[in-house]
């Protein structure tokens, strides 16, 4: 086993020439998990339904009171701690139908099938260009999901924080206002025309499932095609009009695995400082980037089969 847990190109080449060396292939495309990120999504549109529920169900009968409450003038009880008390309760009685356990291990189960997916890709690739079944050994993938469940689990509950802390918002100034009922549900609801907190929380949840998952893959990938010696790859992108400019202006361009500022638009003849126009990073690192990297591999040299 070589001592760098990243590299095991020496041994691939190893397999590859034990089965007669024949010449690379051309990389298969390396598939976006498009189905893991709608898994995803549904996964935080479901818990956003829920948060309306919970809200429905104790704001919106607590609030005809807390409104003659703050309507009611020569009365002393203050009407925002009230509102703070609900806002706490709807908090306490979501917490106790979705717990942190059922969150955590709906993140752990989403992280391995990314996983499982991003792996498929690999060995696909390692297999058609080389011709070899590659059984990595990665070390580092433990922690590296580990990490990307707390990331994930924290970005869930800050949605939900933030929804409370929004809906707090809405009913304490319209109460001060001199709001109605009608328009202060209306406020956080929506209307047809009109979207409310909810429908901002739902943008938001669709936006973290693309693009989390959308980065994880490429943080994959990375690291996968590194550890078996590739450091340049062609930028692909998705090819449909969703496209960034600043990542069309890369399509087809040789980039390096390990220097994200520059690119060769003569494979590698020369290298050029990326331009203001173009996009400074890996595919899958821009938000809810879709690009891909078509691994690039070199044949390897002849004094390496005298062995
Ligand atoms: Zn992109």
């Amino acid at each position: 086993m070589t001592s760098n847990p990243f590299s095991q190109h020496s041994r691939l080449l190893r397999q590859h020439r034990r089965q007669g060396s024949k010449p690379f292939k051309k990389p298969p495309k390396w598939f976006y998990p498009v189905a893991i990120e709608i898994k995803y999504k549904l996964f935080l549109l479901s818990f956003v339904k829920r948060l309306e529920k919970h809200t429905k169900r104790i704001l919106f009968n607590a609030l005809p009171a807390i409104i003659a409450d703050a309507n009611m003038l020569q009365r002393v009880d203050a009407w925002g701690d009230e509102l703070e008390n609900v806002m706490e309760n709807i908090s306490v009685s979501f917490d106790n139908e979705m717990t942190d356990d059922a969150l955590q291990s709906f993140m752990k189960a989403i992280t391995q099938r990314a996983n499982a997916w991003n792996t498929t890709q690999f060995h696909n690739l390692v297999n058609t260009v080389m011709g070899v079944d590659h059984y990595a050994y990665e070390p580092w993938l433990t922690a590296h999901m580990k990490s990307f469940v707390l990331e994930n689990v924290g970005l869930v509950k800050k949605l939900k924080e933030e929804t409370f802390q929004n809906i707090n918002q809405i009913v304490q100034s319209g109460i001060r206002g001199g709001d109605s009922y009608r328009s202060i549900t209306k406020e956080i609801m929506g209307t047809d025309l009109e979207p409310g907190q909810f429908s901002k929380t739902k943008d938001r949840a669709r936006l973290i499932a693309r693009d989390q998952i959308g980065k994880f893959n490429g943080e994959l990938t990375s690291i996968r095609q590194k550890s078996i010696g590739v450091s340049e790859y062609y930028w692909r992108t998705a090819s449909d009009d969703r496209v960034r400019d600043s990542h069309d202006a890369l399509n087809g361009m040789l980039c390096k695995w390990d220097d994200s500022s520059v690119y060769s638009d003569d494979d590698g003849e020369t290298w050029k400082s990326r331009t203001s126009e173009m996009f400074d990073g890996d595919p899958g690192d821009d938000f809810q980037c879709r690009c891909w990297a078509e691994a690039k591999f070199t044949e390897p040299v002849n004094e390496e089969e005298t062995e």
